[in-house]
């Protein structure tokens, strides 16, 4: 991974000559003067841990697996929010641990915590490090209640433990990354179908941890639908949790880990849903008149059914800058509107079934096709956005997204609210939104907003991201439908679930974690 950007280095790209002005020209995007941070340059603060306690971590994981060079340790400063990448390419890593601690195995992680909790040093969980949300800064938190500061990279623990093909099933551990985990299990002739646009690089964990949602989640559904069971290793021991897929033995206690962030334990096993790999897998696109119109036939599938595997919905600003691309909508020159991608995968003679119905129902609903163009382009790029995240700003542009969800009734008037508060905040932004997770009562709203960076830039999109927030809460939306908390959406937790609420996760992680050396400052308001 790119230590300030995205992905794999050798894949980056440049921003065309004609885009680059024609930002200039409609947002007033300027090249910024100085120039992006060498990681050769960058130095993380000056390590707080003492010796001694290095020394009783060393002795748990072996020298080896103990990391304090700088570049490991600016490595783990930090997620993959846009603040994340500005800092960082700032050269500013004042976030980094002490040191980066790489467990082999489930006692290893119960021993370091032990270790961690009698000498108070706080420890961050870190899978993938692709956090948007603040999951991974604990420093400051750190600095001032502890006496150390560690990163528990779980990328070590990356076995696939167990197929059980008659339920169907499959324990994994959590620091696989996606491809990894993809690539076990289609030995079986398996999938997970979980597919963020985070694939590449984020961990089985850290999408349990922070309650991702891939996007195939409207056929394989959302990664805490996958999970039925898990081990988990806290300051206090072990937990195993789902001896069942469904039970009525009190309150599930995984879904009290599932979402938490690292604050309450270290997921160093999961049990997982799996499917039979797709044989086929067909994408296509449609056309609507409006948002409104589109919204409407995205909500009647996922009401009615069928449903695509895939189903995604532009608003009309997204559909458009689609277009401004090379290929355009399937290529060629198009009618305005907005573009939904629906895409099928599943059995062989299962998939032409499902997709002909879907395509009767959109067709109803006002819908035009567009054949397959536009959906095998989306499939193509889908993991691509990234890397132009970096050369935006590079330019001098500010790129972030944000994302909610509601009920189909209150869709509309959230949709209008985040949007007038990101254009009351930062002027003339372009704000564009889609719909990529659909439910039967509801569905997520996921914001791109491009600016031109202003002298301080940090503080511009701060707040901008605070009356976005403010924004989601007045509306009734919730402050997260698959990034998480972290430390950038407490205060909008705190709204969400009130002072009670509050309580009961105060409550919980006290038990799990009296000292509180678990990701200090993150989830709990
Ligand atoms: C470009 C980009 C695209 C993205 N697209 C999507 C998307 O399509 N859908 C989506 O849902 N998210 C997306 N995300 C957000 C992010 O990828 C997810 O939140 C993902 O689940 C994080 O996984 P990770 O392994 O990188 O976790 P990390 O970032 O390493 O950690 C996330 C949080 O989980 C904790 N954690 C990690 N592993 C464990 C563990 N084993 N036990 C306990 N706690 C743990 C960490 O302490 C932290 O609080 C995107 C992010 C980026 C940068």
């Amino acid at each position: 991974m790119l230590w300030s950007g995205w992905g794999d280095p050798a894949k980056a790209v440049d921003l065309p000559g004609p885009v680059r002005d024609l930002l200039g020209k409609l947002l007033g995007v300027r090249a910024p003067e100085t120039p992006a941070a060498d990681l050769a340059e960058v130095r993380p603060p000056a390590p707080a841990l003492p010796p001694p306690v290095l020394d009783e971590l060393r002795a748990v994981v072996g020298p080896a697996h103990v990391r304090c060079d700088d570049e490991a340790r600016v490595r783990h400063a930090r997620g993959r929010s846009t603040p994340d990448l500005m800092r960082l390419r700032a050269g500013d890593a004042s976030g980094a641990p002490d040191a980066v601690l790489l467990p082999g195995s489930h006692d290893e992680v119960l021993a370091l915590l032990r270790i961690c909790a009698e000498r108070r040093v706080a420890v961050v969980p870190f899978g993938g490090g692709t956090s948007v949300v603040g999951g991974l800064t604990a420093r400051e938190e750190a600095r001032a209640r502890f006496t150390g500061l560690v990163a528990l990279d779980l990328t070590r623990l990356n076995r696939l433990v167990a197929v059980d093909t008659e339920s169907m099933t499959a324990e994994l551990e959590p620091g696989l990354r996606g491809p990894q985990a993809e690539e076990l299990l289609a030995r079986h002739g398996l999938t997970l179908g979980h597919f963020p646009q985070s694939f590449e690089y984020a961990t089985l964990g850290g999408f349990a941890a922070a309650r991702s949602s891939g996007q195939a989640s409207a056929g394989y559904g959302r990664f805490d639908d996958l999970v039925v069971g898990m081990t988990v290793a806290t300051p206090r021991g072990t937990l195993e949790l789902g001896r069942a897929p469904k039970s009525a033995a009190g309150p599930d206690l995984r879904q009290v880990i599932l979402g938490s962030e690292g604050a309450f334990g270290v997921i160093t096993s999961l049990r997982l849903r799996v499917r039979p790999a797709p044989q086929t897998r067909l994408y296509e696109g449609w056309r609507f008149a409006s948002f409104t119109e589109g919204t409407a036939a995205l909500r009647r599938l996922a009401q009615d059914g069928p449903l695509p595997t895939v189903l995604r919905l532009s608003d009309e600003t997204e559909t458009m800058v689609g277009l401004a691309g090379p290929e355009g909508i399937g290529g060629s020159a198009s009618g305005g509107g907005c573009l939904v991608v629906a895409g099928y995968e599943g059995a062989a003679e299962e998939v032409p079934l499902r997709r002909e119905r879907a395509a009767g129902v959109l067709a109803g609903l006002g819908g035009t096709p567009l054949g397959a163009g536009p959906g095998e382009s989306w499939a193509h790029g889908r993991y691509s956005a990234p890397y132009l995240r970096d050369c935006l700003l590079a330019a001098g542009a500010t790129v972030e997204t944000l994302e909610t969800a509601a009920f189909w009734s209150g869709l509309p008037r959230l949709y209008d609210a985040v949007r007038l508060a990101l254009h009351g905040a930062l002027g003339s932004p372009l704000v564009m939104c889609h719909i990529s997770h659909v439910y039967a009562t509801g569905a997520s709203l996921y914001f791109t907003v491009v600016t031109a960076q202003s002298g301080d830039p940090l503080a511009q999109w701060e707040a901008a991201k605070h009356a976005a927030n403010e924004a989601i809460v007045a509306a009734g939306g919730t402050i997260s439908h698959h990034h998480g908390v972290g430390r950038d959406h407490r205060a909008a937790y705190a709204a969400e679930i009130g002072e009670l609420g509050a309580e009961i996760l105060r409550g919980i992680k006290e038990r799990l974690d009296p000292q509180g050396v678990l990701n200090p400052g993150v989830l709990i308001p």
